[in-house]
């Protein structure tokens, strides 16, 4: 989904792996206030390695932490103002309770902030007064959701300068309320629960009807292999247009069939589920959700038994289903992952929402930057804008950094 998207030009995605982040936070605070942050709190972007469309089906998803984070360094004031700055924006945006209790008076980039000034406030929390400096390694808008990350990063930090009784499990809902209500885009509960809850070396297993999670082993280090992050570069075509209609679809299928949500028609009921439909498109819709959230339980099964590996042929059949019958892949995304997988890839998918966005290719390790020239390559033959690659392991969630 897209937020307000103020800001010029996105990072880009191969910039992580160098950048010293949580430096440029520290010199930003510096710089901007003349003083020293009291900490600084760090979280990262994700990307989901299975289950697209699940989330508001009441189904599964799976997505893991990138080691690309967003840092704020942070220290309370003595009044109940709060200012904040962003290495990607000369200004900085100073707002007092008033405009923080109102969600949509601080717009732009800002509004992330102060949305989660305002769900704490909302929930009875006495947030303390900051100023807060923002530096980010997650590129913007492709897909990796550096608004969560942002949330996360920025609700760590006035948790701890606040001494605030927040446990961790409930702060996904509260930095998704601030991204629902105060922002004003209709996410899900996933990405939040990524950039708080994921630990490094482990995947989050999300059940998006009770929002329980469990940890389950990632180790892709482990295994002798690792994903290459392909940040597709395609530009989102209707991309909020097509995802409404999706969701209608899977509403009024869910409605049709009797059942609260889609997750609830079983992979062995499917072929009688769908003789039950009106259309050959609404099938498909459905076939994509159903047989999507067995892969995810599927990929699952195989992670805890620890066969990593195996999980390759399960991302590259949801791939298939999102372009086949969810419809929501476009040719640079096609592209990359054909090329990934002529290229020795052991699986590769869309991950996100779709019609732009990322692909992720689980590869032997030795392999990552030659799957990643090939993909260059391909994009090159068919005149693409070419794509940022990152090759990443699974990484940690929200954390004080000091
Ligand atoms: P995604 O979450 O996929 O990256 P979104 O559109 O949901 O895309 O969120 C991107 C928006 O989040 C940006 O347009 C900006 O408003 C805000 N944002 C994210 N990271 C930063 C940052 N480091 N500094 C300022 N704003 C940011
Ligand atoms: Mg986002």
């Amino acid at each position: 989904m897209t937020g307000p998207s103020d800001l010029a030009a996105p990072a880009d995605v191969t910039a992580g792996a160098t950048a010293d982040v949580a430096a440029r936070a520290t010199a930003g605070f510096r710089s901007r206030y003349a003083a020293e942050p009291a900490g600084r709190w760090a979280a990262p972007g994700r990307v989901n390695l299975i289950g697209e469309h699940t989330d508001y089906n009441d189904g599964y998803v799976l997505p893991f932490a990138l080691p690309l984070r967003t840092v704020v360094a942070a220290a309370t004031r003595e009044d109940e103002s709060w200012t904040v700055c962003s290495e990607l924006d000369d200004d900085p945006v100073e707002f007092g309770p008033d405009a923080a209790d109102e969600p949509g008076r601080v717009t732009g980039w800002a509004a992330y902030v102060a949305g989660v000034v305002w769900a704490l406030r909302d929930a009875g929390y006495a947030v303390p007064g900051a100023r807060l400096a923002i530096a980010s390694d997650v590129p913007l808008g492709s897909g990796l959701s550096s608004s969560a990350a942002l949330e996360a990063a920025v609700l760590a930090a006035l948790v701890d300068l606040g001494g605030l009784d927040l446990p961790a499990e409930k702060q996904p809902r509260l930095a998704q309320r601030a991204e629902n209500r105060y922002v004003g885009a209709p996410t899900g509960i996933m990405d939040q629960s990524a950039a708080i809850r994921c630990r490094a070396g482990h995947a989050l297993f999300l059940d998006c009807r009770d929002e329980s999670v469990e940890h389950i082993p990632f180790d892709l280090d482990d295994a002798g292999l690792a994903v290459l992050v392909v940040d597709s570069r395609a530009p989102h075509r209707h991309a909020d247009g097509e995802y409404a209609a999706r969701r209608r679809s899977c509403e009024r299928a869910a409605a049709a069939l009797g059942v609260p949500a889609l997750r609830d028609v079983a992979v062995a009921d499917l072929d009688a589920a769908l003789d039950r439909l009106p259309d050959d498109e609404t099938r498909r819709r459905v076939r994509h959700v159903v047989t999507e959230d067995q892969r995810v339980l599927d990929t699952a099964a195989l992670l805890r038994a620890g066969r990593v590996r195996e999980i390759g042929p399960l991302l590259t059949a949801s791939h298939a289903s999102m372009r086949d019958d969810f419809e929501i892949t476009v040719p640079e995304i096609d592209t990359a992952v054909e090329a990934a997988l002529a290229a020795g890839s052991l699986g590769a998918r869309m991950t996100g929402g779709g019609f732009g966005g990322c692909v992720l290719a689980l590869v032997d390790a030795g392999r990552a930057d030659a799957v990643a020239d090939a993909v260059r390559d391909a994009y090159a033959e068919r005149g693409f804008t070419a794509p940022g690659t990152v090759t990443v392991l699974p990484a940690a969630g929200a954390t004080r950094l000091g």
